[in-house]
């Protein structure tokens, strides 16, 4: 990810620490895509489910989805920010090359 917005000079990650709320966004999706999968795996093979295969889609479910969700995580941090900050957004514009 770039460190400024190369339109608008807009700075992503102004303090270490900063894309927290990123993380915190990427758990959510990933907990919520993995308990409607296990969920749904358990209710769509009733009444015998497969235990095991479901366990081992469901490694690949936790494991990619975050890794896949990520970006879009902190796009979503970026313009949560910008709405409840809107004076770093002006401040930064204003005489910066
Ligand atoms: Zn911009």
């Amino acid at each position: 990810m770039v460190e400024r917005c190369p339109r608008c000079r807009y700075t992503f990650e102004r303090e270490e620490g900063f894309f927290l709320g990123a993380y915190v966004i990427n758990l959510a999706i990933t907990q919520l895509a993995l308990g409607v999968f296990i969920a749904g795996g358990i209710i769509a093979t009733l009444p015998d489910p497969p235990a095991l295969q479901l366990t081992l889609i469901g490694i690949t479910v936790a494991v990619g989805v975050p890794l896949v969700a990520y970006p879009f995580s902190k796009t979503l941090w970026t313009a949560i920010d910008m709405v409840m900050h809107p004076e770093f957004r002006r401040t930064q514009t204003d005489g910066e090359p």
